[in-house]
């Protein structure tokens, strides 16, 4: 038997997805804006009922018997992929009114020094900055400046507003724990796609843009899926809660480790069988691989050195599940990370092949 083709790809309602998504801010722990742009976005497709979690995680339950009034047999199945991102929050204001910072999901210091940010108050206002190191003018410092150490105690915000004093950034509004959100950075290239942030929205751009295409080709996921938008990755327990205890099957899809060593690149989609949490589901392993050889779905596989995925934090928060870990290779990922559409179309239909052909 033949399988029927995947439908095909809109890559320009993709990359405008994606490009939107990108510059909503969303640091872990302030995600809600990212998730409240996905469910409007999916709220236009109207099989899928969408709920949130306590937590504040997004989930679209797509069941294929709604309208037909076909119940499927076998159990649900679900998807993670997550819009929360590396960020900071303010640690300390200080006696020169500029900011320190205590770091939201580890983003290295280096890779954001001179960078442009927002400090999101507690109301709601938002103030705009730059990461600089306390040795900055290179007039006053000459070369110092470059021995300065990148790390907590030094990196500061130096904000675009007239404050020379504690109090005078407290009249701004700021205190204490308000968010912090880097520029996303986002610029679309020749087929390439460069921003801070491609993980994960990426890989939520993928889902969207494998319902949109299901959904215009008439076509349905033959079991119930349930698409989890989480907003507590990067913090390493964004899934553990949110995926519902009847799901047999659960395909975290997030960016693959390209790099000096890895058999990822930007142009497949990656299968990641083992990360720093261990092994994968090996039978949901073989089933991926085998549609993505049915479909040409062109897709490496590899292991990943500094890696934890959503996946795991349901599995270590006693989830039931078989587990798999698939997604688009992203080059110089937690720095400025950039993708390829060849990686990310293949990503999308590895998430279509998946839904259309779970059963087999
Ligand atoms: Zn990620």
């Amino acid at each position: 038997m033949t399988n029927m083709p995947l439908p095909p790809i809109d890559e320009t309602y993709f990359t405008n997805f994606l490009v939107d998504l990108l510059n909503v801010p969303s640091p872990t722990g302030f995600a809600e804006p990212a998730i409240d742009f996905v469910e409007r976005e999916l709220s236009q497709y109207k099989q899928l009922e969408l709920s949130r979690t306590r937590k504040g995680a997004l989930v679209a339950k797509w069941d294929p018997s709604t309208g037909s009034g076909r119940k499927p047999d076998l159990p649900p199945v679900a998807l993670t992929a997550h819009v929360d991102t590396l960020g900071a929050v303010v640690k300390e204001i200080k006696p020169s009114g500029r900011l320190k910072l205590s770091r939201v999901g580890g983003i290295q210091w280096n890779t954001v020094e001179t960078e442009g940010v927002w400090v999101v108050t507690s109301n709601g206002e938002k103030i705009r900055g730059s990461v600089l190191i306390d040795t900055a003018s290179g007039h006053i410092y000459g070369a110092k400046g470059g021995e300065t150490p990148r790390d907590d105690d030094h990196m500061e915000v130096r904000l675009d507003a007239r404050t020379t004093s504690k109090a005078e950034t407290r009249a701004l509004g700021i205190r204490v724990g308000d968010c912090v959100a880097f520029d996303p950075r986002v610029e679309v290239t020749d087929g390439f796609i460069r921003s801070r942030f491609l993980d994960d929205k990426a890989c939520v751009a993928n889902f969207v843009a494998a319902i949109k295409a299901m959904t215009e080709a008439g076509q349905s996921p033959t079991r119930t899926t349930y698409f989890h938008i989480s907003n507590y990755e990067e913090v390493g327990h964004g899934a553990a809660a949110g995926i519902p205890a009847e799901v047999a099957e659960l395909v975290a899809v997030d960016m693959a480790v390209v790099g000096a060593g890895q058999e990822s690149d930007e142009f497949h989609a990656t299968l990641c069988v083992k990360d720093s949490g261990g092994v994968y589901h090996e039978g949901l392993n073989k089933k991926l691989r085998a549609l993505a050889e049915e479909h040409n779905i062109p897709y490496k596989t590899d292991v990943y050195p500094f890696y934890g995925s959503d996946g795991e934090a349901f599995w270590r928060a006693g989830g039931d599940v078989a587990l798999a870990l698939i997604g688009p290779g992203i080059d110089a990922s937690h720095n400025y990370e950039r993708a390829h559409m060849d990686g990310l179309n293949a990503t999308t239909r590895w998430v279509m092949a998946y839904l259309l052909n779970v059963d087999k």
